[in-house]
């Protein structure tokens, strides 16, 4: 695996990757990785793509500076997983190096409802720094396509409209969430859960497979987020939120039935960890 820090040696890089026929196949992080990153990789790695990793903690996507300070930070750690992986090029640029001095690089794109609901209404400019960043990189990469988590459900909306407004010849690919035995969603925020914390956490994953569950009897979402918010609090946790959305909207669904896509969402805090997770409730194949 080929290790860079600036931009002109990784585009030296990537350019003889093309001329040799090759595609590439990009996913950017925040590092501390771990198996669900790893995901991203090795789907690119079976779809015949180069894969290139970035890990690049981007300070304008934390709203709250001490997250940003305790964002853990283990390169080591990071750089040997990915060569078990099967990562072909790692990017690990400074912050000047992503974010010239003078340079405004600051994706303006209005979103509307996408980043205002959720993780956009306790996050203030969350999506504008990550929208931002990821604008940059994929500049900086021009990969064929991008691998995402679908962990993160609303980024990775927001990312596909970036990709359709700015006609971007990327294509984007939802890579299924990978959890640990009890359900809890790998996150590199999990290493600061505290013991206590850990064996709470899970019931996000609990909670949302019980939505599931009721979704399918015909309960309405109403009373399905009422069940969820309360089963949250009495596990210990902080809810933030719980919804259930249109897939591609974010809009809250009351009528299932006219959404061919629903996705419950929760975010919740276990100690001072911000957790988010989701699943799919129904998601019916557009016909082609
Ligand atoms: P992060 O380093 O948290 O910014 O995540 C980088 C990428 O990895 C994003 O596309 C995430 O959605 C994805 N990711 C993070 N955790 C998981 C997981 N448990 N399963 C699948 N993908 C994940």
């Amino acid at each position: 695996m080929r290790i860079f820090e600036k931009i002109a040696d990784l585009q030296g890089w990537l350019a003889q990757r093309r001329e040799a026929g090759y595609s590439i196949g990009f996913a950017p992080t925040m590092g501390a990785l771990h198996e669900g990153h790893l995901s991203l990789v090795r789907m690119a790695e079976a779809a015949g793509d180069v894969p290139v990793v970035s890990i690049f903690v981007n300070p304008t996507q934390f709203n709250d500076p001490e997250d940003l300070r305790r964002y853990p930070r283990m390169p080591e750690h990071d750089i040997a997983l990915l060569q078990t992986a099967g990562c072909q090029a790692l990017f690990m640029p400074d912050v000047e190096e992503v974010y010239p001095p003078g340079q405004d690089l600051t994706v303006r794109l209005d979103f509307g409802r996408l980043t205002e609901v959720m993780e956009g209404q306790f996050r203030p400019g969350h999506f504008q720094g990550m929208a931002t960043v990821v604008k940059r990189l994929l500049d900086i990469v021009e990969p064929q396509r991008l691998y995402m988590g679908q962990k993160d459900f609303q980024q990775l909306t927001i990312v596909r409209e970036m990709l359709r407004r700015l006609a971007l010849p990327i294509e984007l690919v939802m890579c299924p969430t990978v959890r640990e035995p009890d359900g809890l969603a790998m996150s590199s925020r999990n290493l600061r859960l505290t013991p206590e914390m850990r064996a709470a956490a899970p019931a996000l994953f609990r909670t949302l497979m019980a939505a599931g569950k009721a979704f399918l009897a015909g309960t309405s979402t109403a009373d399905i987020q009422q069940a969820a918010l309360q089963t949250l609090h009495s596990a210990g946790l902080r809810p933030e939120y719980f919804e259930i959305v249109d897939g591609y909207t974010l809009l809250p669904v009351a009528h299932p039935e006219a959404s061919p896509f629903v996705v419950a969402c929760v975010a919740a805090w276990a100690g001072d960890v911000r957790l988010i997770d989701n699943l799919v409730l129904k998601e019916e194949r557009q016909q082609q």
